[in-house]
């Protein structure tokens, strides 16, 4: 199958805005969040990530999986999700109605209790589904203001919460109280997006499929992150950097070359194989030897278990 839209995710640092997480999807942004974060938390090998996305990534599920994860979301809010949003005066939103999360109650703006039966209802709309409770008041049938507060003319006004409600109040209070952090999102992360697509042309994909796509953006965001670094310490300051690099790639756990090797030698005798065998085990001897000192072999060494697996069958 061939995929036909690509979504080019990218997190940068607001330090060095170099790019920390990639990678090319094919959903939209609103169940992208929590991936590219963590990307870009292990990346950073951080504890302590504030993450600002803009509304095209608000969503209950995703923010919350973001904050259980430790990280300090700041996502700019969607449209009021607001079951009465067309019969529904500004004054009357739901941002002012109160929560009280010891009662599990609202109070709405002329002081009535809603409650709820504390029944889950499901939702689910274009881009996810979730889990919510309503929540409403028999006081509405004589409220003066009931004209400004619902459309409804068969009912009373009706407060829906998200399961994911208290994630999303916390990304709102945190927004609140970092109005001029989040104000920098746009100069962090765009500009990565106008160099990439408007100044070296990239504004389609030259190659298909998902994986491949995702081969073609990781190299392009290299070389971004390449030019980024070489502007920043100079072409002499990355090589010194280079030099003493060590890189740090997940040991590998070697198989002694008598368990790989012997078995081969051995059945390649019994199958009169020696000439061309015994170049491969050269081969393989100085792919040891090198694994043994440098930890960038790791796949080499992959390739001897598996052919040791593969001669042993
Ligand atoms: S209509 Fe109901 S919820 Fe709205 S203000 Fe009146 S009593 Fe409160």
């Amino acid at each position: 199958m061939v995929e036909v839209s690509y979504n080019v995710q990218a997190a940068v640092d607001d330090k060095h805005n170099l790019v920390v997480g990639t990678h090319v999807i094919n959903r939209n942004d609103r169940n992208a969040l929590h991936e590219i974060a963590l990307e870009a938390k292990e990346g950073l090998d951080s504890e302590d990530l504030t993450v600002l996305a803009d509304k095209g990534y608000h969503n209950g599920r995703e923010i919350q999986q973001c904050q259980q994860d430790g990280m300090q979301t700041i996502v700019a809010p969607n449209e009021i999700v607001n079951s009465n949003k067309h019969g529904t005066t500004e004054d009357y939103l739901v941002t002012r109605f109160i929560y009280h999360p010891d009662t599990d109650t609202y109070t709405c703006p002329q002081g009535k209790t809603l409650t709820t039966t504390g029944k889950w209802h499901n939702k689910t709309r274009q881009w996810d589904s979730h889990l919510f409770k309503k929540y409403r008041t028999p006081d509405c049938k004589d409220c003066p203001v009931k004209q400004l507060c619902t459309g409804r003319k068969d009912g009373g006004r009706e407060i829906e919460r998200s399961e994911y409600a208290d994630a999303v109040e916390t990304n709102l209070k945190n927004l609140q109280e970092n109005k001029p952090l989040y104000k920098r999102r746009q100069m962090i992360i765009e500009h990565i997006f106008g160099t990439v697509k408007r100044k070296w042309g990239f504004n389609y994909t030259d190659l298909r499929g998902l994986e491949k796509v995702n081969g073609e953006f990781a190299l392009i965001m290299t070389v971004y992150n390449l030019k980024r670094t070489i502007n920043i310490l100079g072409m002499t300051g990355l090589m010194e950097k280079l030099r003493k690099w060590i890189p740090d790639y997940k040991k590998v756990s070697l198989p002694s070359k008598s368990t790989v090797l012997k078995p081969l030698k051995d059945l390649c005798k019994e199958f009169g194989l020696d000439r061309p065998v015994l170049k491969l085990i050269s081969v393989l001897n100085r792919i040891q030897g090198l694994s043994d000192t440098n930890r960038l072999y790791g796949s080499e060494t992959g390739f001897l278990q598996k052919s040791r697996l593969f001669f042993t069958a």
